[in-house]
């Protein structure tokens, strides 16, 4: 025996109504409990509101029902039986009007009367679908529920009295073979007066019936495919859980999953029957089978449900270390004026209590324990009792948490690492629930985290946001676009590009800037960029794993490094101006790292995607320390003595260079080798030397007269007179089989750059085009030394490298 109920929602309209006769074709079963229509029981509620109040327009209200229920018979009900059904409906609402004219006449509108006008939902809805289904030819009855639902006097959420409601549904289904309609939501007490079983109670009626007629199976056909593993609107990747026990069901429809109503659950798992819940929608899903042992779960845990809003109070004092007696009063207190509590916590230290309570009531639950602990506080045993409404409660759901070590451990690196605070705990011994408070702006970014960290352990999704679309910035652009899937299928990782901003404008996509034409978005919709507002953005939309790529080259975004950090926001940047700035900062930077595990990836500030940087890190953290760091780090300047060396004179060689795009627009931007000495900065700071940029010694690649020209025109007019000389020092060299290249050095804390020259033993000497180079000497790399080589500057492989770094990014996050 099968018994279904349908929501409102199923039964929006006439013709998902019709879906459900066609279902109910397919499926025979042996009761049909039904909402109301989706929306009446809010709009009955609003109506007696109205009327209790004094507004006369409560009646267009009755009349708007009314069109609504009549429309639905002359949809569902054939022709000849239309007028019958429509004489009932139109009865049944003067009776309503009647009884709202009275709470009219009164002003006032009683929890009993109120549940009586409820009942008129159910009502309606049920009579009018029995009907339907006559009309369909699926022979069934109408059952007003408070026949057979016997209730206590608790007006609006009335406690079922189980022994005689049973004996009433088991002696009516024996005598009524034909399948029943049945009013959800409603019962009666002994004495006749009308009940509601609580907002959402039809579920509850099913249950009910279920469990009295030991049914095989109760299905709950709602809007959505099941129980999902989270929230879907907060969670995008969030998906149905095909089977849960009970108490994960009861866990997780407690906690904000509006899929079941709560006391559903009780009776069905008291007989051992499954639940199914299903998708009118979708039929043939699958949906969620609900029983005493669901089947294996691979997971640790079922699912992840939370309370967007709650209020946290805290009673705190020194006055109530070992002292009996405090949280009993707390709680009394509370009890006694009708403040349900939802969270409870309180550390061993006994220096303060920390519980949840519904937002509204937050206030009222501060002043009684303010009058209820008058004494204590002016005794200044009790210090504070505070209350925080702008928190959310998120709960982790499972049974198979149970004696498994590592969860609470998944649950909290996976909060920490984005910076979410967490400040209260609770789980019960019973441990299928562990329960986390935390600021209300953290919950979606707390779901999405702790959800990829269960239910998609391994993958990751990256949050990108670029500032800066030069060159590097628009070639990482087109790189994350092309790779992001292949990089998705082979690692994992999601790269998703979600902002971009130049200097004029920022564009941001949650799913993803996935276009090709970029731009023309960035143009078209962008707002104007400003970097505070671009950053505040980004703190706003609060994604797990967010990383802040820095391509610009100048300093108005490092200025911000720190504040983009301190919000465990990554950081990855080929902009070298942070890393060879002051020491101060650069240490602040780095301090905030380590204090919040936040990756600051630099890799392309030396030789672009060559592993430069992390060559000389690896070997410092290795206790391998280095004596001696020596290469040619400016791809400009390596390239113009390549070229230099060969056939081309220098002006000639450096206007190739030019007009290749190797060159900072004033050329001797390159070749005042203050690029060089950055880079030696940067990588004496990583050895261990930590040196400020006045101390490299930097002497620049021709002589200082030419970088008193005027303007870029007037340096490349005087600019061959620099021939002679370099000519001159190139030949000299060439004689005893050296070639002049321009190198950085630092060794024994001492830094610099400048043309020197090499001879064919010098690991730069065989250097090509734009490549770099970088021996380091060290302990263990003594006699011959450590060497780095290859392409080392241009766009492309800047960005390749700066991918990489974001894909370092995924690999140290849980
Ligand atoms: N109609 C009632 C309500 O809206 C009962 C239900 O839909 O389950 O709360
Ligand atoms: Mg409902």
């Amino acid at each position: 025996m099968i018994i279904y109920k349908f929501g409102g929602s199923s039964v929006g309209t006439p013709d998902r109504i019709k879906g459900i006769i066609d279902l109910l074709r397919e499926n025979p079963v042996r009761a049909v409990v039904f909402s109301a229509f989706s929306g009446v029981t809010d709009q009955l509620i609003s109506t007696a509101r109205r009327a209790a109040a004094g507004i006369p327009e409560y009646v267009e209200e009755v009349r708007q029902l009314e069109r609504r229920h009549l429309d639905a018979v002359r949809e569902l009900v054939t022709v000849h039986q239309q007028s019958n059904a429509s004489a009932v409906v139109k009865m049944t609402l003067n009776e309503l009007e009647d009884i709202l004219q009275g709470v009219f006449l009164i002003r006032e509108c009683s929890p009993k009367t109120l549940d009586f006008i409820q009942s008129f939902g159910e009502r309606l809805s049920n009579f009018i679908i029995s009907r339907a289904l006559t009309s369909s030819n699926l022979p069934c009855e109408y059952l007003d529920a408070r026949t057979v639902i016997r209730t206590d006097a608790t007006f609006g959420s009335a406690l079922v009295q189980f022994p005689e409601t049973n004996a009433l549904i088991q002696a009516h289904f024996a005598s009524h073979p034909l399948l029943q309609i049945v009013t959800g939501f409603i019962g009666s007490t002994s004495s006749g007066d009308t009940t509601t079983l609580g907002r959402g109670g039809s579920d509850y009626t099913a249950s009910i019936l279920g469990a009295a007629l030991k049914a095989g199976e109760v299905h709950i056909w709602t809007d959505v495919d099941g129980v999902l593993t989270a929230d879907p609107r907060k969670v995008p990747n969030a998906f149905t859980q095909p089977e849960m026990t009970y108490i994960e069901a009861l866990e997780m429809s407690h906690f904000g999953a509006k899929v079941i109503y709560p006391p559903t659950i009780q009776p069905l798992m008291q007989a051992n029957i499954p639940i199914r819940i299903r998708n009118t929608f979708f039929p043939t899903g699958t949906g969620t089978l609900i029983t005493n042992l669901a089947s294996v779960n691979p997971d640790p845990i079922r699912g992840i449900s939370s309370i967007g809003q709650v209020g946290l109070l805290r009673v705190e004092g020194a006055g109530m270390i070992g002292v009996a007696g405090v949280a009993q009063r707390i709680f009394g207190t509370l009890a006694r004026n009708g403040i349900s509590v939802i969270l409870i916590s309180q550390a061993s230290s006994e220096q303060s209590v920390c519980f949840a309570v519904a937002p509204d009531v937050a206030q009222k639950a501060v002043d009684v324990l303010e009058v209820e602990f008058t004494t204590e506080r002016e005794l200044g045993r009790i210090a504070r009792i505070t209350a925080d409404t702008d928190t959310s409660i998120i709960a982790i759901v499972g049974e198979n948490m149970r004696n498994v070590p590592g969860i609470a451990g998944r649950v909290f690196q996976a909060l920490g690492q984005n910076g979410v605070n967490v400040m209260a705990i609770a789980q019960g011994s019973s441990e299928f629930n562990i329960s986390v408070v935390l600021s209300r702006a953290d919950e979606s970014k707390a779901l999405r985290a702790i959800h990829d960290a269960f239910f998609a352990p391994g993958s990751k999704t990256i949050h990108v946001f670029l500032v800066g679309l030069g060159r590097v910035g628009a070639a990482l652009v087109d790189m994350i676009q092309k790779n992001r899937e292949s990089i998705s299928d082979r690692m994992m990782v999601d790269v998703r590009l979600v902002g971009i901003a130049n200097s004029k404008q920022m564009y941001f996509d949650l799913n993803g800037i996935d276009d090709p034409d970029w731009s023309k978005h960035l143009a078209q919709s962008g707002g104007k960029m400003d970097i505070q507002g671009y950053l505040d953005h980004i703190k706003t939309l609060n994604l797990p794993n967010s990383v802040l790529v820095d391509c610009t080259a100048g300093t108005q975004v490092n200025a911000h490094y720190a504040e983009v950090l301190e919000q465990s926001i990554a950081i990855v940047t080929p902009n070298k101006t942070t890393n060879a700035g002051s020491m101060e900062q650069w240490r602040a930077l780095r301090e905030i790292s380590r204090k919040r595990q936040v990756p600051f990836f630099y890799e392309t500030n030396v030789g672009a995607a060559l592993p430069i940087v992390k060559t000389v890190r690896d070997q410092t953290e290795s206790g391998n320390s280095i004596i001696r760091m020596e290469g040619i780090l400016s791809g400009t300047l390596s390239y113009l003595f390549n070229r230099f060396g060969q056939d081309a004179s220098f002006s000639e060689a450096l206007k190739e260079a030019f007009d290749a795009g190797y060159t900072e627009p004033d050329p001797r931007d390159d070749l005042n080798g203050l690029d060089a000495a950055r880079k030696i900065l940067i990588l004496a700071r990583e050895a261990g030397w930590l040196l400020e940029l006045d101390d490299v010694h930097v002497t620049p690649a021709i002589p200082a007269r030419f970088f008193e020209a005027p303007t870029v025109d007037a340096f490349w007019k005087m600019l061959p007179e620099a021939d002679a000389e370099l000519s001159a020092r190139r030949n000299k060299a060439a004689a005893s089989g050296k070639k002049l290249a321009y190198i950085a050095k630092v060794e024994n804390g001492n830094a610099s750059v400048g043309l020197t020259e090499i001879d064919a033993n010098h690991p730069a000497y065989h250097l090509r085009e734009m490549d770099n180079l970088l021996a380091i000497t060290s302990d263990i790399y003594s006699t011959r030394p450590l060497v780095v080589m290859g392409p080392g500057a241009g766009p492309a492989v800047t960005a390749s490298g700066v991918l990489s770094d974001i894909l370092r990014v995924a690999e140290v996050r849980v």
